[in-house]
């Protein structure tokens, strides 16, 4: 028998009903390999949560991501129950129980280890573990969590640990599409991805899969199959690029209303000051995404644009601020209502004309570009957020990746 990691999203265990129709996906795969499942808690439940904390106004870490992470542990034991009703050997597991361990980064902890000769033991005595997605434990046995959407890493890291057969990560869509099917009707199934294209979607806001576990499947070199829970279509691999025959010059458009623009104006223009400045952020754990530098009217001083995530543009602000004595700078905005546009593609590295053609769209769209950044395979532009949609949709028909 082999050992397969299923993981099942939030969508597909957001009711009882829902929950029996993973039981039968699960007892049907049960029959040929042993298996851990690994779940999300239900659809809205994690956002529940949130409100509480922010109800409460909670600046407490450790009690946050305890509370953060408590609906995983109702899916679990639900599934759980369902299946040994069925006649199935299973056991849930929360990711202590295991334990998952992490650094201490709370709310966007990183595994560090996980114990493979407990799984080991575990799959002896039983058929089936059903282990919580999103959780951790950190070195002081606090609970910690993954970042939200951390259910897929849970699975990943899981796989990767115990060389699991494959890896299918079972959601609300058949598989990842050209761009977010729930806002583009016309977006086109993609049946193959590199693991670099799904990175570079990931991290620019395609949400099917959350970033950090895409990275852990490419450098474990993990096929992972995303795969819907509902229908019976086959899913999209995501895969070793070398097994790709065909690139696309453009796969896929993604966008993230999740940015804030910071500007800090009237900074001086003088070796080591954007290594202060950013290094001052780094050492917060604020991730920066898009730097924009340019010299003010006066030739003297400089101004700074860079991104950082919606939740973490608070904290960035008081960080700056508070060190306005060394950075000596004369004014900081920031601005929550932007959005980045991403189009992606392997076949972009041997192909040029790519970005003209999505300037040249956002231009005949009458929309601005605030911001610009590329890599190899990704072109980004910030714009303003009311445009999102529109700007989406017309990159997706300008790189013609609608159905035919
Ligand atoms: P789960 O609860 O299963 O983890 P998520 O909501 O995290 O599901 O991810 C699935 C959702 O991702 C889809 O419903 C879709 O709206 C969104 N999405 C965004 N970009 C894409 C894309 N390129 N392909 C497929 N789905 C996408
Ligand atoms: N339940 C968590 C969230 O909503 C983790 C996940 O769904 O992957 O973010
Ligand atoms: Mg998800």
């Amino acid at each position: 028998m082999n050992l397969i990691v299923m993981k099942f999203g939030g969508t597909s265990v957001g009711s009882i009903d829902k929950i029996k129709n993973v039981a039968d996906i699960v007892i049907k795969e049960a029959k040929l390999n042993k298996l851990i499942v690994v779940l999300s808690a239900m659809s809205g439940v994690t956002n529940e949560m949130q409100k509480y904390i922010d109800d409460v106004s909670s600046d407490e870490k450790i009690e946050n991501d305890l509370i953060l992470t408590s609906g995983e542990s109702v899916t679990v034991g639900l599934l759980s129950a369902i299946l040994k009703k069925r006649d199935i050997k299973s056991i849930p597991l929360l990711g202590w129980q295991i334990p998952i361990v992490t650094d201490n980064n709370y709310q966007k902890a990183k595994i560090l280890n996980i114990d493979k000769e407990r799984i080991n033991e575990f799959l002896k005595n039983f058929d089936v573990i059903v282990l919580a997605g999103f959780q951790g434990i950190n070195q002081e046995g606090h609970i910690t969590s993954l970042g939200r959407g951390g259910s897929d890493t849970t699975a990943v890291a899981i796989a990767s640990a115990v060389d699991a057969k494959r890896c299918d990560i079972y959601t609300d869509v058949d598989g990842v599409y050209t761009t977010d099917p729930n806002i583009v009707p016309e977006a086109k199934q993609i049946p193959k991805l590199a693991f670099e294209e799904m990175l570079e979607m990931s991290s620019t806001g395609a949400k099917v899969l959350h970033t950090r576990s895409v990275e852990l499947a490419m450098k474990n070199n993990l096929v992972l199959q995303v795969i819907s829970s509902i229908s019976k279509k086959p899913g999209t691999l995501i895969l070793d690029d070398k097994k790709l025959i065909e690139k696309e010059i453009v796969s896929g458009v993604s966008y993230s209303k999740n940015e804030s623009k910071i500007t800090i104006s009237g900074i001086p223009d003088r070796p080591g000051i954007s290594a202060l400045l950013f290094g001052l952020l780094a050492d917060q754990n604020i991730n920066v995404d898009m730097i924009v530098q340019n010299i003010s009217q006066d030739g003297i001083t400089a101004n700074i644009t860079f991104t950082v995530p919606n939740d973490e543009v608070n904290l960035a602000n008081n960080v700056l601020k508070t060190n306005i004595n060394k950075l000596d700078f004369s004014s900081i905005k920031t601005d929550k209502k932007v959005s980045k546009i991403s189009v992606i593609g392997m076949g972009m590295m041997s192909q040029s004309g790519v970005a003209k053609k999505m300037f040249k769209t956002l231009a005949d769209n009458s929309i601005n570009i605030l911001a610009i950044s590329t890599s190899e395979i990704k072109i980004s532009v910030l714009i303003d957020e009311k445009y999102t949609n529109i700007a989406v949709k017309s990159l997706h028909e300008a790189y013609n990746l609608k159905v035919k």
